[in-house]
């Protein structure tokens, strides 16, 4: 049996068209960009060549692209790097309730550090409303950061709206993007972003780079002390290989992008009609229509995510129940909890991505197979059978 992959927020295949792009650079061209010999130069020029492709995608200047291991390290370097710059100026910090793991545990560190975190709370779609964000500004506030679009449920933010609050409270705004590269169209000026975590593997690049965008006025420092690579920022030798393949990967993405997102687009709408229709009791999370193409979200009455996922999985179709990062907990959602879900609501959640290698007979595999799981599922569960009697 073919297995069915519809989780492409956990992780996407990288594309075979950027390993081809990578391959050379592993072999051939190993040169460490730091040797002033004609070895090195070639990875030079493939680095500034990637630097200059990665700012094209969203619309920065080649010197605002800092080279990282992952959107984890990028994050970690927006904020505890731009706080301990800007301490001075202020210790307060908001972030909003439907944040990455990361996101939310670096602002914890940051507490342990003396600095003051406001937690935003969303609406029952997960998005963050204006009004609210804006009482918690303080004078001592330094930074917002808010991510681009939620990694579980697809809400996207009003990634502008906030932009320009920030800009005129003089607050630097980071977005973490990593749930909405490649699917959103992302222009770091147009939006007022001032320093955003991306990484490669959400474009079909390899694991383990990402990037930072760090606009002029908006330096941080250093989180990882070395050779002075990237311009002092961030040390260690540049993954040229990876790096090579990042900028393969976003080439494609800008040139597909547009087929591309009307394709998933199709997929979501018709996995959310479908689903809705012919599973009673079933919700869809998240907002209707400012969601991600490649995000549908559901929950089932008297169900636990954890047990469909695993019938799911017997079926040979991988899904998930929410974020991977946050998949050894024991704990519900907190994006889901922040919508206003209770535990056992949240604890029924189904969390279906699409990606570049989804086909129409995958989705037409989820919509035959899930009707059932769920009648089975229910039948075993007493909280259902009581609610229905
Ligand atoms: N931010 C978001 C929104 C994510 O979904 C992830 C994980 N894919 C990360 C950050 C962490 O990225 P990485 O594993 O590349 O460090």
């Amino acid at each position: 049996m073919k297995t069915v992959y519809l989780d492409y927020h956990s992780a996407k295949p990288t594309d075979p068209r950027v390993v081809e792009a990578m391959l050379p650079y592993f072999t051939e061209h190993f040169g460490n960009p730091s040797s002033l010999h004609h070895v090195g130069d070639v990875a030079t020029e493939a680095l500034e060549e990637s630097r200059r492709a990665i700012a094209r995608f969203i619309n920065a200047d080649p010197d605002e692209i800092v080279f990282t291991s992952g959107a984890t390290e990028s994050n970690n370097m927006a904020l505890i790097g731009y706080a301990m710059r800007n301490k001075r100026k202020g210790n307060h910090i908001i972030i909003s309730e439907v944040e990455h793991i990361s996101i939310i545990n670096i602002a914890k560190y940051l507490m342990a550090q003396g600095f003051e975190v406001s937690r935003v709370p969303v609406d029952q779609y997960g998005r963050v409303r204006i009004s609210k964000l804006e009482r918690r500004i303080r004078d001592d506030t330094i930074l917002i950061s808010i991510g681009y679009a939620n990694n579980e449920i697809g809400t996207i933010q009003p990634v502008e709206e906030i932009g320009k609050l920030a800009a005129e409270h003089g607050i630097a705004f980071h977005t973490d993007a990593v749930a909405a590269e490649g699917l959103v169209d992302i222009d770091v000026r147009r939006d007022g972003i001032n320093l955003m975590s991306l990484s490669s593997n959400d474009v079909y690049g390899p694991k383990g780079l990402g990037v930072l965008y760090m606009q002029k006025r908006y330096r941080v420092n250093p989180i990882i002390i070395g050779g002075g690579q990237e311009r002092g920022l961030r040390s260690g030798s540049e993954n040229v290989a990876a790096i090579v393949g990042m900028r393969a990967a976003v080439e494609i993405m800008q040139e597909e992008m547009p087929s591309e997102v009307q394709r998933l687009r199709s997929y979501r709408d018709r996995l959310i009609r479908e689903v809705l229709e012919t599973v009673p009791d079933s919700h869809l999370n998240g907002h209707p229509t400012e969601r991600l193409a490649s995000n549908a979200h559901f929950r089932f009455d008297g169900i636990e995510g954890e047990s469909l996922l695993l019938s799911f999985k017997d079926a040979g179709i991988a899904v998930s129940t929410g974020s991977a990062c946050t998949s050894k907990t024991l704990e519900p959602s907190h994006t889901l909890i922040a919508t206003g879900l209770i535990h056992e609501e949240a604890h029924g959640s189904l969390q279906l991505t699409t990606g570049r290698f989804t086909e129409d007979e995958d989705i037409d595999r989820v919509l035959e197979v899930l009707p059932g799981i769920v009648a089975r599922l229910r039948e075993l569960s007493p909280l259902y059978q009581v609610r229905t009697r």
